[in-house]
């Protein structure tokens, strides 16, 4: 084929090469190993970054053109990959002569002399800031959708999808660590009157408002604090023992006293109250999570029993 543009003769006496190389979206460079400076970096870099062509001159110009944040990182991996002979890429803010970042993928060529000994590297520059836009976003939508997921829509503390990953990882841990696991369930006293009476829209306020004074309580970390359904709340308290919870039972009970919310339709109090049953457990794997849930769900039955706005633990 007298005429095929892509015999190797042509190719390297035409401008062919040279076209491509600087129509690329993807900007070539290549930087001479031993002395560390820029034998070849494609024009399209000034339109990219803003830094004219001809002042690439050395590594150094690529390293201080760079976030700080990420300068260390790249450098250290460029070297070490390139002194083992690795061909590699990677991903960095580089800074536009606007003072702005922008993200860039390197993709690197380890081009080796006859003897081993590294010769030059050659590279691709892409512009890659609208893939970590996106990558940034779906991150972000992610975690909006875990949290969003894991929370109560109404009240915004933990909801019964976490309350029951959570109480499933304490009673394991308990299991292991052998100490004590306490539970206290928690129910409103004659809601269904205090909506009757206020109405359901002030009725959520008050689940927010109850639910704001009991998170006011939950002080230790791994404890949690979860809407277990309608207006009931659910404690769960690792490594604590009857005593402790009982503690923590008075405290919850003063602190929604103290909220002063008032509620003309309770046959107990003028304010709100609740009622909650305790229990305690170091369960072996003998003992069933589900047979404990409704122990203490029987105790919070007899804190009704027993006329309401109180504790039971047993
Ligand atoms: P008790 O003292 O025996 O607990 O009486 P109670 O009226 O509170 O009875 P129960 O616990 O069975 O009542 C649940 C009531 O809680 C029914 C419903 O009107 C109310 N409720 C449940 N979920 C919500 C909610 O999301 N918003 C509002 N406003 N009310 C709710
Ligand atoms: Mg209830
Ligand atoms: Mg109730």
């Amino acid at each position: 084929m007298p005429n095929n543009p892509f015999d190797e003769e042509k190719l390297a006496s035409s401008r062919v090469y040279q076209t491509l190389l600087e129509s690329t979206l993807a900007i070539p460079w290549c930087i001479d190993w031993e002395t560390k400076t820029f034998s070849y970096i494609g024009p399209q870099i000034e339109k990219l970054l803003g830094w004219k062509q001809n002042s690439w001159k050395t590594v150094e110009d690529w390293a201080t053109r760079m976030h700080e944040e990420d300068r260390d990182y790249v450098l250290n991996f460029c070297v070490s990959q390139s002194l083992a002979g690795i061909d590699h890429e990677a991903d960095y803010r580089a800074l536009k002569q606007d003072g702005s970042f922008t993200w860039i993928r390197d993709v690197v060529h380890v081009v080796r002399k006859p003897n081993g000994n590294v010769d030059c590297l050659v590279g691709f520059m892409f512009d890659i800031s609208e893939r970590k836009k996106q990558e940034e976003h779906l991150q972000t939508l992610q975690r909006q959708l875990e949290e969003y997921s894991y929370k109560d829509g109404l009240t915004g503390i933990a909801n019964r999808r976490l309350f029951d990953e959570f109480f499933q990882r304490e009673w394991l841990n308990a299991i292991r660590v052998q100490k004590p696991l306490s539970l206290i369930l928690l129910d409103l006293d004659y809601f269904k009157q205090y909506n009757d009476l206020n109405g359901h829209v002030i009725g959520d306020t008050c689940l927010r408002q109850i639910a704001k004074s009991l998170e006011s309580c939950c002080t230790r970390p791994r404890d949690l604090v979860a809407r277990y359904g309608g207006e009931e709340f659910a404690w769960i308290l690792p490594e604590t023992n009857e005593a402790a919870a009982v503690l923590m039972a008075e405290k919850i009970m003063a602190v929604v006293k103290d909220a002063r919310l008032p509620h003309k339709a309770s046959a107990v109090s003028d304010l709100v109250t609740l009622s909650m049953g305790i229990k305690t457990i170091t369960p072996t794997e003998f003992d069933s999570r589900m047979q404990f849930l409704d122990d203490v769900d029987k105790n919070l039955y007899q804190a009704k029993y027993l006329g309401r706005n109180r504790y039971y633990a047993a």
